[in-house]
């Protein structure tokens, strides 16, 4: 497991390299009357594949990718990585949008949704989800598209594990060129005037422009005076397609009312700019994580979140700042599960460590980071960023209770036991009491 901090163990790990391998796994749980979890690429930071005694169904040996170039569809296995279907679309100039890290897996984060650096040109990851092979908890398995079991491809975007295990992915792709990354490190008084100055922009930036914020301690080798050091610094990160000449121009106002500091650009394959940060979280370590949906930055939010990142007692922790809408936002709602398509902005702080006496101090901070900004807060939350101890009967809050009576519905329909549960929980209506 990615998390550290998790510390289960599984009675038996099923290492399935078919359907039929899951297919038999499921079967066996049930006879032994044994919990069931799903791992894919292990990253989930609350650790929902892993249940104490219970029987793993591991992915992580089923992972090609097939891509029909013409269609611009890949069949993706249940267990690959991003990186798998990166490296095996990119080959042929075609990507399907997905989270930040390579080595996240596809499963759990198309499933739940999927932001990425290219989502608000694009969509989520979910939004690119056309089919899928599903073994479904009485071990059959099945096929969903748009004119086969719809309501099941409906609920797998967004709706999180909690119908069946999806051994084949099929994913639309989106022809991908080279992309412009610019950057900056502001330091002391001009973090909070850089921060103002990103969320100005955001009120008119094209989908094609991407931008985040990290707010974090100073490190050995930030180009800051020394004086600011015992401060927040802020990196600020801005992506835009290289042959796109409104965010180029976008890129040069934004960069042009930011404060002083260091700037950096650079021009990246796609293959490159998922790749960038994923030596930033190392496997093994301790990690929290807690996240939040936020409607707007005022001034006094941003004061909070400079306050908050001051006090973080993980040197290697950070508060991220995204902003989102753009292409996520104007999806159909009625095509997914996936509910917060409209919050503007997610606000994550996270923290790492090694030593287990860390763990009380780096939640409370955390937590205490995110409900410093309850005046601005967006309802509901993001299934993929639930943190370690959150209540995963959280759902309904999460969805919003439209979402979530039709996710039952489904639920009832291909899992009425409640075999299968997510990073969200979704119960089936009128059954199971589990
Ligand atoms: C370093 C890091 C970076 C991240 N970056 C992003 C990001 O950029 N964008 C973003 O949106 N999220 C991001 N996330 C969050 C990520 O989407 C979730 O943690 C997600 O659950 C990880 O998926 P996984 O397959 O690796 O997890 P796992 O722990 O393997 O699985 C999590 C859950 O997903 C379900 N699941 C997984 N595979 C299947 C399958 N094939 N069939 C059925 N159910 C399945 C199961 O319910 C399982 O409990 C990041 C997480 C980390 C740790």
């Amino acid at each position: 497991m990615w998390n550290g901090m998790i510390d289960r163990k599984p009675a038996l790990i099923a290492r399935c390299r078919s359907a039929a391998d899951v297919s038999a796994a499921i079967r066996y749980a049930r006879g032994a009357e044994l919990d069931v979890s799903v791992r894919c690429g292990g990253h989930n930071v609350a650790g929902t594949s892993v249940t104490d005694g219970g029987v793993m169904i591991d992915l992580s040996l089923m992972r090609s990718v097939n891509v029909d170039v013409d269609a611009r569809v890949a069949e993706a296995d249940g267990g690959c990585l991003l990186r798998d279907v990166d490296i095996a679309t990119t080959e042929h100039g075609l990507c399907c949008p997905a989270g930040v890290f390579s080595y996240t897996g596809l499963g759990g984060l198309a499933l739940g949704g999927g932001y990425g650096w290219r989502c608000r040109k694009w969509g989520l990851t979910c939004d690119h989800i056309i089919g899928a092979e599903v073994v479904l908890a009485d071990g059959t398995i099945v096929q969903t598209s748009e004119t086969e079991n719809p309501d099941l491809l409906w609920a797998l975007r967004g709706g999180g594990g909690n119908f069946g295990v999806v051994t084949k992915f099929r994913l639309a792709l989106r022809p991908v060129g080279r992309l412009v990354l610019r950057t900056g490190l502001y330091a002391g008084d001009n973090v909070a005037i850089a921060l103002r100055a990103y969320r100005d922009a955001t009120a008119t930036i094209s989908d094609d422009f991407h931008l985040l914020g990290g707010l974090r301690h100073a490190r050995p080798g930030d180009e800051i005076p020394e004086e600011l050091a015992d401060r927040p610094v802020l990196d600020m990160l801005a992506i835009y397609s290289a042959d796109d000449e409104t965010s180029a121009q976008q890129a040069r106002e934004l960069f042009d009312r930011m404060p002083e500091g260091v700037a950096g650009e650079s021009v990246l394959s796609y293959l490159e700019l998922q790749t960038m940060t994923d030596e930033s979280s190392p496997d093994g370590r301790r990690y929290y994580t807690k996240s939040g949906y936020v409607t707007e930055l005022p001034d006094e939010a941003i004061d909070r979140l400079i306050d908050s990142a001051a006090k973080n007692p993980s040197r290697t922790g950070s508060i991220d700042i995204e902003f989102l809408l753009g292409q996520v936002s104007r999806a159909d709602g009625e095509s997914s599960a996936f509910p917060q398509r409209h919050a503007p902005f997610m606000v994550s702080a996270y923290g790492s460590w090694d030593a287990p006496e860390m763990d009380d101090t780096g939640k409370y901070w955390a937590r205490g980071c995110i409900s410093t900004l309850q005046e601005w807060e967006h309802p509901g939350g993001y299934v993929n960023y639930i943190s370690l101890d959150d209540d995963p009967a959280g759902a309904e809050a999460t969805y919003g209770s439209a979402i979530y009576t039709r996710l039952t519905e489904v639920k009832r329909r291909y899992d009425p036991d409640n075999l299968f549960r997510g990073t969200r929980a979704v119960r089936p209506a009128d059954g199971s009491s589990r």
